[in-house]
């Protein structure tokens, strides 16, 4: 287990804003989860799981968090196969690419949609990541988890999944994932091949996947009013301040354009809802994880 003090949320997160946590804990091997308790305690703060950062709009200044990020990257190793499906587990940490990548080298179909989403498998099982029609709960097939010492497998049937959101009713609120098995059907290795290819390349033309951004701020209120068309609708379409902006490829995106800072970002948030709740009456809600998030 490795410590930092003072972590800058701005080179942790994709968006790249935000301030300073009080310290960073860094979980190198499932041992670790046992030591970590007694570390936090130490450390006071409140507790912030973080994964690649890419659904993470962290505010500015010194914030009173400690976070724990679980670098578990054992995998993803094949662990069974009955009836044609085959059951794959990754560590938490491992980024949705390289899980993708060993679907195409094994012939594993399922996980395809998640093309070009750039988490790690921890944040995609918590946020129930999804887009081209597949979501990342549906695969699951059970979690590990940590709660408090203990470290416990949690079956799919005891999840709750919603839209971008995943909870286990019957535990703890505050777990960390260490590694999720999921569920996949073996597949033609080309077919796969090719449909994680054309995600991605249709994610980019429609997406500005490259700039620093954390994916689509607001949840789509319904498929025929998604978030980014009301934003259009509004007039925010490449609107910015404070060197932040709504993308002008596709207006639910909130880009740093180099010097923006959280305190920009939530300001055109506000106005963002605002208008949208004018004009429609629809009340916008963050699909980003804003941190911390009582304060505002
Ligand atoms: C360019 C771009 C495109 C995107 N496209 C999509 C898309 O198409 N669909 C989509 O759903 N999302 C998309 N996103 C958002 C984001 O990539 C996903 O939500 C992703 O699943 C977040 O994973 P992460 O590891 O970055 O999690 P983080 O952003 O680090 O954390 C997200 C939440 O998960 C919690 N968390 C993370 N890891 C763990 C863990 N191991 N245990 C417990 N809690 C944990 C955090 O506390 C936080 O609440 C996009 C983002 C970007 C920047």
């Amino acid at each position: 287990m490795r410590e930092i003090a003072c972590p800058d949320f701005s080179a942790r997160t994709t968006m790249r804003v935000g301030g300073t946590a009080i310290a960073e804990v860094i979980l190198e091997s499932r041992d670790d989860a046992f030591l970590l308790p007694e570390r936090l305690r130490r450390l006071g703060g409140t507790i912030l799981v973080l994964g690649a950062g890419s659904n993470i709009l962290a505010r500015d200044g010194k914030l009173p968090l400690v976070l724990v990020r679980p670098c578990l990257t054992e995998g993803p190793e094949v662990t069974a196969e009955t009836n044609g499906k085959v059951y794959v587990r990754a560590g938490a940490g491992i980024p949705l690419s390289r899980l993708l990548r060993f679907c195409m080298a094994h012939g594993l179909s399922g996980l395809e949609g998640l093309a070009g989403i750039p988490g790690s498998v921890g944040g995609a099982v918590v946020m129930n990541a999804g887009s081209f029609g597949t979501e990342t709960g549906e695969h699951l097939h059970s979690i590990e988890i940590l709660t408090g010492t203990e470290i416990r497998q949690c079956q799919f049937f005891e999840l709750a999944l919603g839209y971008r959101s995943m909870s286990i009713p019957n535990s703890c609120e505050d777990f960390i994932v260490l590694s999720a098995t999921f569920c996949l059907t073996k597949g033609e290795k080309r077919a796969i091949t090719e449909s994680i290819r054309h995600n991605f390349f249709k994610k980019k033309s429609k997406q500005p996947v490259t700039a620093w951004s954390a994916g689509c701020v607001f949840k789509n209120p319904s498929e025929a009013m998604p978030a980014g068309k009301l934003l259009d609708l509004v007039g925010f379409k490449g609107k910015s301040m404070g060197g932040m902006a709504f993308s002008t490829l596709h207006a639910n995106f909130l880009i740093n354009e180099g010097k923006g800072s959280a305190t920009a970002a939530l300001e055109l948030m506000e106005e963002a809802k605002d208008a949208v709740h004018r004009q429609f009456g629809i009340e916008l809600e963050p699909e980003v994880r804003i941190v911390p998030c009582l304060l505002r």
